[in-house]
């Protein structure tokens, strides 16, 4: 009976251990942590390179704008011109002219005279319509707008005395034989317009006063007004894009007057 107690209690006994390791082995399964995949390292972080040495922003060189010796000399309503300023060099070139007789500085007139003979070969016949005019010529004018319209519409088509483009003596109106056209926007559509608008920078002479601009050159357009700033910078402005301006091309503040 004992015996049979005993045998019992071992096979239970036996029984127990193998649930018990069945359950175990179960558990681990059932809790095996899933294998940790492998998180890629942060890749290290690089050392901060140095940072580069500000490469100093070159005070530009403005007196070539400001110097009226220089033929980029600039006149606009942002630059007044040094006060009763009178070029040296005045001279007057040998062209067909219209009103008056007109003076230019000695580099322009040059390079006028050279434009007008090959403008001839192309059967264009140019006329002066402006030169240069004096600061007392400029007030005269200026003035005279004044009193016939105020100061805003003078201002919209005329430069207060000091600041016109034709007291530097490197400004020019430029007309054609019709006369009809003269200071006006439809001397673009004449066949010594186009030329112009062609040709000028060749014998360095810019429009001054392109279609567009208004807010920057301070300036309607004027496509009669050229202005001459040597061969090499008149072409290298032309080709820079259609209609660009002096104030663009140089980077100088233009547009209307300072607030007073
Ligand atoms: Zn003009």
């Amino acid at each position: 009976m004992t015996k049979k107690l005993v045998m019992i209690a071992g096979i239970l006994c036996a029984i127990l251990v193998i649930l018990t390791g069945t359950i175990l082995i179960k558990n681990d399964f059932l809790h095996k942590v899933p294998e940790v995949v492998e998180t890629p390292q942060p890749t290290e972080t690089p050392e901060p390179t140095e940072e580069p040495e500000p490469t100093p922003t070159p005070t530009p060189d403005l007196s070539r704008f400001y110097d009226t010796d220089s033929l980029l000399v600039c006149a606009n309503k942002k630059h007044k011109l040094p006060d009763g300023y009178v070029p040296a060099d005045l001279t007057t070139p040998d062209v067909q002219m219209r009103y008056e007789t007109w003076q230019l500085r000695q580099p322009a007139a040059e390079a006028m005279e050279e434009m007008f003979a090959a403008a001839k070969e192309d059967n264009i016949f140019l006329v002066v319509g402006s030169g240069y005019r004096s600061e007392a010529f400029q007030k005269t004018l200026y003035d005279g707008y004044v009193a016939q319209s105020g100061v805003e519409y003078a201002d919209s088509i005329s430069s207060r005395p000091g600041y016109s483009d034709h007291q530097t003596g490197l400004a020019t109106d430029l007309c054609g034989q019709d006369a009809s056209y003269d200071l006006s926007t439809s001397f673009e559509t004449t066949p010594e317009g186009q030329w112009l608008f062609e040709h000028a920078h060749e014998y360095g002479f810019i429009l001054r006063y392109p279609n567009g601009k208004e807010e920057i050159t301070g300036y309607s357009y004027e496509p009669w007004h050229y202005r001459f700033i040597g061969k090499e910078e008149a072409a290298a402005l032309y080709d820079a894009g259609e209609n660009m301006s002096f104030e663009e091309y140089y980077n100088i503040e233009g547009g209307d007057y300072a607030e007073d």
